[in-house]
């Protein structure tokens, strides 16, 4: 049956919020086991931040060199420095490589070794080639061919529709309320399941790799309907980002063999990770870095250092790492053959998010107490899978295989159970965001709040941080959050009202951001992607635990009770050596 976009009440199975890797390949499942699914994207579903992604897919295939799950497992737990849930890695591990030949045998374009196999190429932290890529746009073919196959399954896509609210009642998700960008107006989507894949939230970091749709709008829904995140304090910081934009060039140039050197022209990599180098897990290549531009060895003592391609070759680069190429030549006008490339590290990925259990159920406490109909997949969930810090070219493998697995938790949970009736005026909470930005009276400019904040996560809640410019950073988004009340929109209409829609993205950033600082401040150690200065170790009796992170009007209420599962007999938590 096709959906009518025209009415503004829609009766349906399942309804996917986010188009990217993760939503899609549930939304596909669904689809395939017979039962009607809705995809709601903001941006059309092939401009997803998925989409974007440049240097592989992890798995051990060993289609290159000797590998095993085991050795996938153990690099995952220690890029994770040991924050990561041991039974949940394990099954991701266990499902990788039946997610990759499934990519394939759907027509994924993947580049090859010379005698037909997926070819695989190094990336940061993992100890055996594993990345599987399709040149420098592996993202992008997976992306393209997913969305191919959810068209020819006949899945519905409410594309340019923004979600704004969530309808949760009685611990039970009943739908969502999502705005019709293109036209205006409000709809409800009344469903048995709901998949929250929204995304990454880079965005609420000036210096970002992130696309400007990833604003985390699902975090801070989740946090008005009283449920919590976790581990938000875990944000990644990529070693490779385009000097002053951000944007990334993938790992995979390093995977090639790129040099990162710094103003003497040293490999500085040899004093912080000398084994692996500059293939060192991202955590550590970017504190490299940064010690580097901070103790003045920054080129001509400035802010960035080198990524040098040169040595690979004209051939090797252009048949590798075109995009890399490209966005060197168009954004820094570097000819990356023959110049090196000015970097900085960029906010590129969240390890916290949408606390969810194995079969991606949304949880709402430490006891994996769930909330029935609603889950998450992709970079919006915190499953754990990457603990304190992501492995490069694990987050496509997460997204599609835990979008895989919430596909058939949903099918599951639709085939059993009936619809529930919508809580009474579901529509309220969404049209009062509208309304109260179209009628405000004050003369704040989200812009002008959105600037400030991101300026300020990115000086006192980036790579390094401390107690004094945390607490520094708490004043700021309180006040921020105070100053947002007044925020008024000057465009009323109804049609691709952006203006609108970025009031609401700002307001969202706001809110989340300050779960990312209380988690900080809160943790007082250094493990992965988190680093303190003023406790630059990492402190496994008093802080191997998740951070769950509340909304309350009397500020955010943490709780550390929330255990990490570790197999002791396995993989006890060692020193993190590279
Ligand atoms: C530049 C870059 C390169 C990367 N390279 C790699 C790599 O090589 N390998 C790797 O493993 N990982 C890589 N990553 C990380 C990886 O790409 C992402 O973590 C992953 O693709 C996230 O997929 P997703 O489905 O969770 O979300 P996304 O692909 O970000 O999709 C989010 C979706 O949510 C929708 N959405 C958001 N809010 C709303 C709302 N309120 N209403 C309706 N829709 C909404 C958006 O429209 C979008 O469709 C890279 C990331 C970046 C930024």
């Amino acid at each position: 049956m096709k959906l009518d976009e025209a009415k503004l009440y829609h009766k349906i199975d399942a309804v996917v919020v986010g188009a990217g890797l993760a939503g899609l390949r549930a939304a596909l499942e669904i689809a395939r086991n017979g039962f009607q699914v809705a995809v709601i994207s903001k941006v059309y579903p092939t401009r997803s931040h998925s989409g974007a992604a440049q240097g592989g897919i992890a798995a051990a295939l060993a289609n290159v060199k000797e590998d095993s799950l085991d050795l996938h497992m153990f690099d995952t737990i220690k890029g994770g420095d040991y924050l990561g849930d041991q039974d949940v890695i394990e099954f991701f591990i266990s499902e990788a490589v039946k997610t990759v030949y499934e990519f394939e045998n759907m027509g994924v374009p993947f580049s090859r070794t010379e005698d037909g196999r997926i070819n695989q190429r190094d990336f940061g932290g993992h100890s055996s080639p594993r990345a599987c890529f399709s040149a420098d746009i592996t993202g992008h073919v997976l992306l393209h061919t997913l969305y191919e196959q959810c068209v020819k399954q006949h899945v519905h896509f409410f594309n340019e529709f923004q979600v704004f609210s969530l309808l949760i009642e009685n611990d039970s998700c009943k739908g969502v309320v999502a705005w019709d960008i293109r036209n205006g107006g409000m709809h409800t989507f009344h469903s048995k399941s709901v998949l929250l894949a929204t995304g990454g939230y880079g965005r609420a970091y000036k210096i970002t790799s992130n696309a400007h749709a990833n604003t985390g709008d699902a975090l801070a829904l989740i946090l008005e309907c009283g449920l919590p995140l976790e581990d938000m304090e875990f944000v990644q910081f990529h070693p490779t980002g385009l000097y002053k934009h951000g944007i990334l060039l993938s790992e995979a140039a390093r995977g090639e063999g790129a040099y990162i050197l710094n103003d003497k022209g040293e490999r500085f990599m040899k004093n912080y990770a000398a084994t692996k180098m500059e293939l060192g897990p991202r955590d550590v290549v970017s504190r490299a870095e940064q010690t580097e531009i901070n103790e003045g060895r920054g080129i001509g003592g400035k802010d960035y250092v080198y990524l040098d391609l040169r040595h690979i070759g004209k051939e090797r680069i252009m048949e590798r790492l075109p995009q890399v190429y490209d966005l060197a030549l168009n954004y820094l006008k570097v000819d990356a053959i023959k110049e090196p490339i000015p970097i900085q590290p960029t906010a590129h990925y969240s390890m916290g998010g949408i606390p969810a259990n194995v079969r991606t159920e949304v949880i709402k406490d430490a006891k994996g107490s769930i909330i029935k109909g609603l889950y998450t997949a992709g970079e919006a969930s915190c499953l754990s899978v990457h603990g304190a810090n992501r492995l490069g070219t694990n987050s496509l493998q997460d997204a599609a295989t835990f979008g895989r697995i919430a596909g058939i938790s949903m099918s599951q949970f639709v085939r059993d159970n009936k619809f529930e009736n919508l809580p009474a005026n579901p529509q309220d909470a969404a049209l009062k965001k509208v309304s109260t930005f179209m009628n405000g009276t004050g003369k704040e400019r989200h812009s002008v709040i959105r600037a400030l904040l991101q300026n300020g996560m990115t000086k006192l809640a980036g790579v390094f941080r401390t107690e004094e410019d945390m607490l520094k950073l708490r004043v700021l988004v309180k006040e921020l959050q105070e100053r947002f009340k007044n925020v008024t929109i000057d465009d009323k209409g109804n049609s691709y009202n952006m203006d609108l829609i970025e009031a609401f993205e700002v307001s969202n950033l706001l809110s989340f951001s300050e779960t990312i600082v209380e988690g900080a401040i809160a943790r007082k150690e250094s493990r992965g992607a988190h680093y303190r200065n003023d406790y630059p170790k990492r402190d496994d009796e008093n802080w191997l635990r998740h951070t769950l992170a509340w909304q309350t009007e009397k500020g955010v209420v943490l709780d550390h009770s929330k255990e990490v599962i570790i197999f002791r007999d396995r993989y006890a938590p060692q020193e993190r050596k590279y």
